[in-house]
Formats: C-alpha cells, structure tokens, sequence
C-alpha cells in the first residue's frame, strides 16, 4: 500500500465525494483549493508537502489573511466573477 500524500484520500466538504489528496492542488486548471491547508492538517505534514511541491510563496499565500475570509465573501466575489462573464446581448 503507498503511502505517497497524492494518493491519500477524504470527503471533500465542497463536492460531497471522496478526492485524493492530488486533485486538491490539480483542481480548476491546476489552483490550488484555498482550504486544503484546513482539510489535510489533520492527515499528515500538508504544509511541508505542498512547500516542497509547489514552493513556500504558495503556502504562505494560502495562510494570508485573504484565503481565510469568510465564506460568504468568498460567494460575493464568484457572483462578481460570473456576471462579468456573462455575454452581454448583441444591440447594446
Ligand atoms: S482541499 Fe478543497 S478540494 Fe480538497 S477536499 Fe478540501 S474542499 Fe475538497
């Protein structure tokens, strides 16, 4: 049995279904989920493992102040990135 973190697995709270721990940092062209620092912890060295795989600046940038926000500023800002995609109707 491998005892790689890739291949570690859990319930994503966001999904509903179990992901390996690799999907967590390969998810939506490759970015990194902003509460994999908040579901692995638990499971095994997550910050070690992510420095060494993805660099320091990555795992600081995960613990700043911006990536723990609350969840609902988290929606608001979606919603904002969303209605800028949003095709506008020819004529206008
Ligand atoms: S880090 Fe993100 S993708 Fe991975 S289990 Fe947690 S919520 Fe799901």
């Amino acid at each position: 049995m491998s005892d790689q973190p890739e291949q570690r697995c859990q319930r994503c709270k966001r999904l509903g279904h179990e992901v390996p721990f690799e999907y967590c940092f390969t998810q939506e062209s490759d970015q990194v989920c902003p509460e994999i620092l908040n579901c692995w912890w638990e499971r095994f060295d997550v910050r070690t493992c992510l420095a060494d795989r993805l660099g320091k600046d990555v795992v600081k940038e995960l613990e700043s102040p911006r990536q723990q926000q609350p969840k609902i500023l988290g929606l608001l800002e979606l919603i904002e990135q969303a209605k800028k995609r949003q095709v506008k109707p020819s004529g206008e």
